[in-house]
């Protein structure tokens, strides 16, 4: 019996696959990580062909482990990092460079010429994105520019681009044998490429990008059999029929559903993802207008993203750079060793600075250093930097939608840190929900195939399935609270004007 939703989560640093039943409990759980290949200060890349046979190799273990085989899955569905881009040849499947990841900032000076004398801004108002080297399109260029031969073979037809979740899904539904070219509408608002408002390609643009049509997916929504299994793969004819970025299929996951819900995610950076409806908002203070989600045919929803590009990294940094903790969960006894932070702030600023400043001139700062900080204080410093973050971004928000965010769900491997998440609380001064299920982002992407086959009815069996884990509650006074945060700012203001 076709009981179970299969969700590939095609990650930053690793790939899991995760079966679902009904209720949107966990059965059973694949996850292998994949090579981050750094080749210069700033370069951030990945193997295509690894993150291929990983899919494969997840997908047989949580099938083995649950003890089930492709005729229990009723759909697949994919979610994935967003803006990694990938580019291959078409007649045989080889990528003509590794992918670049979204962290990679190799693309300022494509960027800063794109931009010329109208600013970053320059075609927000179409894509809902400000330019910046976190986003697809320019990669796209980058390879074209860089790769031998590569433009000339993709003026000819013969190479194809895609997100991860469109690598995957053509590899899976046949690869040059009649693989499906597609992508949905949630990724497609990453690459700067599509009309935020019709959700079509803009030829100007990708013509100002030198990049050819021939070589965009097919932008479709984020529920619908895109097609099958291929025959001989690894899910022989199961529909593949949801696809969403990983930060939308986390709000998905989430059930914010509601204009005016958002939700939280901590993984390797943060993404706090808001509910605008139908209704397209533009930002003023440094968001992104990005597309939530699109079920069928019915209308898109919107939403409004503050996007911060090192959170759960600089736990990683203080482990592999530094030595100072052998495992990212060490840092939370690390810090419970001492008090407070001493005075200590570290802004991560290792990409540029992301929402909602966008300045790729900033990097990193470890400030207000006295003799008397240990590696106690640091590790607060590094837990705190993520709490700060998230509220600059809260305060972007409420100031972009008028309405005060109530309460914030989080989810996401740094959400296991009840240290973090009680300063979170402290710091927003609204409560903080954890979820029972955290891997909202695999679980949106199964929603999303399973809703698209009839597996689940909608939104509502999905709200109907969300329970609440456990709640933090603001227990900090105002006065330290605006003491911590402002200290905070004067920070930011050291990681500007270090790129010349
Ligand atoms: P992604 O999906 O972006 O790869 P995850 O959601 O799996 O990331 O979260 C992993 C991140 O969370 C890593 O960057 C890791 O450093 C951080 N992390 C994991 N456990 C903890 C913890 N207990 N405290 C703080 N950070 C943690």
């Amino acid at each position: 019996m076709a009981d179970y939703v299969l969700a590939i989560d095609q990650g930053t640093t690793s790939t899991r696959a995760i079966v679902f039943d009904h209720a949107g409990t966990i059965h059973s759980t694949g996850q292998m990580e994949h090579e981050q290949i750094f080749p210069r200060a700033g370069w951030v890349e990945h193997d295509p062909v690894e993150i291929w046979r990983n899919v494969r190799e997840v997908v047989s273990i949580a099938l083995s482990r649950g003890d089930l085989t492709h005729r229990n899955l009723a759909a697949v569905g994919i979610t994935n990092q967003r803006e990694t881009t990938v580019v291959w040849e078409k007649s045989t499947g080889k990528p003509v460079y590794n992918a670049i990841v979204w962290q990679d900032t190799r693309t300022q000076k494509i960027v800063d010429e794109l931009a010329g004398d109208e600013g970053p801004e320059k075609y927000k108002k179409t894509v809902g994105l400000p330019l910046a080297t976190y986003f697809a399109g320019p990669k796209v260029k980058w390879i074209l520019d860089n790769v031998d031969g590569a433009r000339e073979k993709a003026e000819a037809g013969e190479l194809l681009f895609g997100t991860t979740d469109s690598w995957v899904l053509w590899n899976m539904t046949g690869g040059p044998d009649g693989g499906v070219h597609v992508t949905d509408v949630t990724n497609a608002s990453r690459t700067m490429l599509m009309n935020i408002d019709s959700l079509t390609w803009n030829e100007d643009i990708a013509a100002d990008m030198g990049i050819p049509m021939s070589m965009l997916p097919e932008i479709r929504s984020s529920s619908e059999v895109y097609g099958k299994g291929r025959e001989g793969g690894f899910v022989p004819g199961v529909p593949i029929s949801g696809i969403l970025g990983d930060q939308q299929a986390a709000t998905f996951g989430q059930a914010a559903f509601e204009v005016g819900s958002a939700k939280n995610t901590y993984g390797t950076g943060n993404f706090l993802l808001l509910n605008t409806g139908t209704e397209l908002v533009h930002s003023e203070n440094g968001l992104l207008t990005t597309v939530g989600y699109k079920i069928g045919d019915q209308p898109q929803v919107y939403c409004l993203e503050g996007s911060i590009a090192v959170t759960g990294s600089l736990v990683q940094w203080l482990r592999d750079n530094l030595g100072i903790i052998k495992s990212a969960p060490e840092i939370e006894k690390l810090a419970a060793s001492v008090d407070d932070n001493g005075g200590a702030y570290f802004v991560p600023a290792f990409s540029g600075l992301f929402a909602p400043y966008w300045r790729s001139d900033a990097r990193g700062a470890l400030v207000g250093l006295t003799r008397y900080v240990n590696k106690g204080h640091i590790a607060r410093a590094v837990l705190e930097a993520t709490a700060y973050q998230s509220r600059e971004v809260v305060d972007a928000m409420n100031a972009d939608s008028g309405v005060d965010l109530k309460e914030l769900k989080v989810d996401g491997g740094m959400v296991a840190n009840e240290e973090l998440m009680q300063f979170q609380a402290d710091i927003l001064g609204v409560d903080v929900v954890r979820p029972q299920v955290t891997e909202t982002t695999a679980l949106g992407a199964a929603y999303a195939a399973g809703i698209a086959v009839g597996f689940w009815k909608g939104e509502q069996d999905v709200v109907d399935n969300w329970g609440e884990d456990k709640r933090w509650t603001p227990s900090m006074d105002d006065a330290e609270r605006e003491r911590l945060y402002r200290n905070w700012k004067k920070a930011v203001t050291k990681t500007f004007d270090w790129v010349d």
